[in-house]
């Protein structure tokens, strides 16, 4: 019998996961979802997580090796940086557009909002000291970190892939400078070891029905009250609204103008990735399967995936830029604080370098939201208000950060002539080999 597509049976286990999750609140089984079901989705995300390094680098040498001049490295990179930034701002002015003409910031009541700051506030605070210790450090500080004073030290730390990329470009450039006698031994390590890990995650994805349904299991019993969600509807649908148009109009028609790909091809190719970076909110842990849809299913040359997908993972948060922008106009709106026209275009960017500076994980974008507020004058308690309702736009907006940097790959490699045929038309035929 022919098996489920994958993204059905990922769908399924959302599905069940978020009813097991109800049922337990209902018949007292949150203990048991805490002790025998929420450590299955740690696992899988665990799973994710461990092959991300070497991933990133058997992936990106094995890309760079095989370019054999540095002009093609640099003009890649170029053209990757500026589709990067031309997209978060994009995603911002979005943003904005939205919350200025639903303004939800007034509809929410003066006892509310109220309730809403003495119950997070020292949830908040705990963000509000992580963000400012980071603004505390120096306009170049970003700079210096991306270089690692030791390799081994940063590939043990999933929070240091901008400084594993650095060295891994450094060694490729190597690589393609020396003679290719001595290039050649290493370039075929290399490529064994990618394909090596590309089974991994082959092997890894065959869990991620069961990992989703845990995970989403988990995320329900221990999900706040509904009564804060109503009170927090109108900006978490104004935050949704402005995700929706990214993901549902910016990219796949950029995608159908740029790359001729048709709305159902696209979402074919990359659902998989979407669904899983809404369950584990994090594109660092998605990025294995986001890399591994886009070079098979969608046909993105290697070359260009394994350069422009992990930096997007780090830099690129266009859902998470969207978000801060929507979030710190709907605080100042809440608590009265007046913005001009000029605070929002700092807004645009300081939303622009705090989505580039939050990590790829989950909950990163708000603490990063901290510098937006301070830049124009919001008092950073203001988090509080929001806190209630982050985890599930926080899931959504990963959606659109993974999206967003499947979609740029995808234009980088059109315009470099290294969009081909996907290896896999099918996914039946890729996951279930019979
Ligand atoms: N969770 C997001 C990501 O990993 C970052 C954020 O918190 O916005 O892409």
């Amino acid at each position: 019998m022919k098996k489920l597509a994958l993204h059905w049976q990922i769908l399924i286990g959302m599905v069940l996961g978020v009813l097991a999750g109800f049922l337990a609140v209902e018949f007292n089984g949150t203990t048991f979802i805490e002790d025998w079901i929420k450590p299955f989705g740690t696992i899988f995300i665990n799973l994710l997580k461990l092959i991300a390094v070497p991933l990133i680098i058997a992936s990106l040498l094995n890309g760079i090796a095989d370019l054999q001049d540095i002009s093609k490295l640099s003009k890649m990179g170029g053209r990757t940086i500026v589709i990067y930034v031309v997209s978060t701002v994009v995603a911002i002015t979005i943003g904005l557009l939205t919350v200025n003409l639903i303004q939800p910031g007034y509809t929410i009541a003066e006892d509310t909002r109220e309730d809403l700051l003495e119950n997070y506030a020292t949830d908040a605070s705990g963000s509000i000291e992580v963000a400012l210790s980071q603004k505390d450090d120096g306009p170049l500080k970003p700079l210096v970190d991306l270089v690692p004073d030791n390799i081994f030290q940063a590939m043990t730390d999933n929070g240091s892939m901008l400084q594993v990329i650095f060295f891994v470009i450094l060694f490729g450039i190597a690589l393609i400078l020396i003679d290719p006698k001595d290039a050649e031994p290493v370039k075929k390590f290399v490529k064994g070891l990618n394909e090596a890990v590309l089974k991994i995650i082959d092997i890894i994805m065959l869990g991620a029905p069961y990992g989703v349904f845990a995970l989403l299991a988990a995320l329900v019993v221990e999900a706040p009250s509904l009564d804060l969600f109503q009170a927090l509807l109108w900006y978490a649908l104004c935050v949704l609204f402005g995700l929706a148009i990214m993901i549902f109009i910016i990219y796949p028609v950029a995608a159908k103008l740029i790359t001729g790909f048709s709305y159902r091809r696209f979402f074919n190719g990359i659902s998989p990735a979407q669904l899983l970076a809404f369950s584990t909110s994090s594109s660092a842990a998605t990025l294995p399967v986001t890399m591994e849809r886009v070079t098979e299913h969608i046909g993105v040359d290697e070359e260009v995936s394994s350069f422009v997908l992990p930096i997007g993972a780090t830099i690129n948060m266009d859902g998470t830029s969207l978000y801060q922008a929507v979030a710190a106009i709907f605080i100042a709106q809440a608590l009265n604080v007046d913005l001009t026209f000029s605070d929002q275009l700092m807004i645009v960017v300081t939303a622009t370098l705090a989505s580039i500076g939050s990590a790829a994980v989950p909950g990163a974008g708000m603490v990063m939201l901290v510098i937006v507020l301070g830049s124009v004058g919001i008092p950073e308690a203001g988090l509080a208000l929001i806190f209630a309702v982050d985890r599930p736009l926080d899931m959504c907006r990963t959606v659109v950060n993974v999206t967003g940097d499947a979609s740029v790959s995808m234009i980088v490699a059109k315009s470099l002539n290294k969009l081909g045929v996907p290896k896999v038309k099918n996914l039946d035929d890729y996951y279930h080999k019979e």
